[in-house]
């Protein structure tokens, strides 16, 4: 199959696409989504097809306008219209009790569904001129999330119908999930909605275990996207945790020539060895924004080791930790003062 690159202005082209059980690529504020008619469950498993999903990982619905989230759920509780009021639209998903018509392909077989109100105004007129759309990150299992048109290209040209291109992604990870059904709050992935303002909008909000750590072995996942080992580039990422001196000496002397280092500004002109900056140590919003892309660079550029500056755990840079510390496969090294 050719994979059709469009322009914002070919929203009724794609939604065509979409009405006849298609899958389109569309830019949204977190990553690139890989969408289908969310009602459509057909549609919805050539999805796991494109991108080699294990079916066990259930997909975020989109919706264009909060009424339209009342079919697809069976519980609209309290808190989730204060969430809504405060973040929607934008990146926060937010999980409850599943209605009937969430074909089972969508959930993966659990009796809830995650639904998010994305403020990209391409995607909602998508959304607005097709229906309600299924999508995970537009990328193959396993390899970052894509924050450009040209990220989604080269990974499922050939695999989808199109790709709508609407530039760079504004926040650069995927969305903040938080699940409302069960007490209290439960967040499942860190993202651009920070836990500080969840906490402040609804009270008590548990951090999942699995956010900051590996799963036990014989544990389920409260989120099943967070047993995979997610966002791997090729070279193997070596997470340093330490200050900055500790870190640039460190990377300093480990140069082999295959090596690279996943830094900030300020260290790029200490270390003898190729980089590859994320941007200012203390904007994480910039960090959200670089990492995937900063990923992608190391595959391009053949690195075998990559050392990265493990970043804080901390507002935003909670989800910069998050997604950094998978593609490490969990090893962090203490590096001494
Ligand atoms: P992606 O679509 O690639 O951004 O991944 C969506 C994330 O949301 C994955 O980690 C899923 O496991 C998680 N997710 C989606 N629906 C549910 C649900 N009903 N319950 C728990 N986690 C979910
Ligand atoms: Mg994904």
């Amino acid at each position: 199959m050719e994979t059709k690159l469009l322009s914002v202005s070919q929203i009724d082209e794609a939604a065509e696409i979409i009405k006849r059980g298609g899958l389109v690529a569309m830019p949204t504020e977190t990553v690139y989504g890989l969408a289908a008619d969310a009602l459509n469950g057909r549609a919805v498993a050539d999805i796991f097809r494109a991108k080699g999903r294990p079916m066990d990982n259930p997909l975020i619905v989109h919706i264009s306008e909060l009424s339209q989230i009342k079919c697809l759920v069976r519980e609209f509780p309290e808190k989730a219209r204060i969430l809504a009021e405060r973040f929607w639209p934008g990146p926060l998903t937010i999980i409850l009790p599943k209605s009937e018509l969430i074909p089972d392909e969508v959930s993966a077989g659990l009796d809830t569904v995650a639904v998010r109100f994305p403020s990209n105004e391409t995607a909602r007129k998508l959304i607005s001129a097709s229906c309600p759309l299924a999508a995970p990150s537009a990328n193959l299992s396993g390899s970052p999330s894509p924050t450009t048109a040209k990220h989604v290209m080269d990974d499922m040209s050939g695999r989808i119908d199109a790709v709508i291109d609407g530039g760079e992604c504004a926040v650069g990870v995927e969305s903040t999930v938080i699940t409302l059904a069960s007490e209290p709050p439960r967040l499942l992935r860190p993202g651009g909605i920070t836990l500080e303002q969840l906490r402040d909008a609804i009270g008590e909000v548990v951090l999942d275990d699995a956010v900051m750590n590996p799963l036990k072995s014989g544990e389920q996942a409260a989120s099943p996207g967070m047993k995979y080992k997610h966002y791997s580039p090729k070279a193997d990422i070596i997470l340093l945790k330490g200050k900055s001196e500790a870190f640039v000496r460190y990377v300093n002397s480990h140069n082999d020539g295959k090596t690279a280092a996943l830094c900030y500004d300020s260290e790029t002109e200490k270390l003898e060895v190729p980089f590859i900056s994320i941007g200012k140590e203390d904007d994480y919003s910039e960090q959200a924004n670089r990492l995937f892309a900063a990923l992608r660079t190391a595959d391009d550029r053949d690195f075998q080791v990559v050392y990265a500056h493990c970043p804080k755990p901390e507002g935003i840079g909670l989800a910069v930790y998050n997604r950094i510390i998978r593609a490490a496969g969990f090893e962090v090294k203490e590096l001494e003062e």
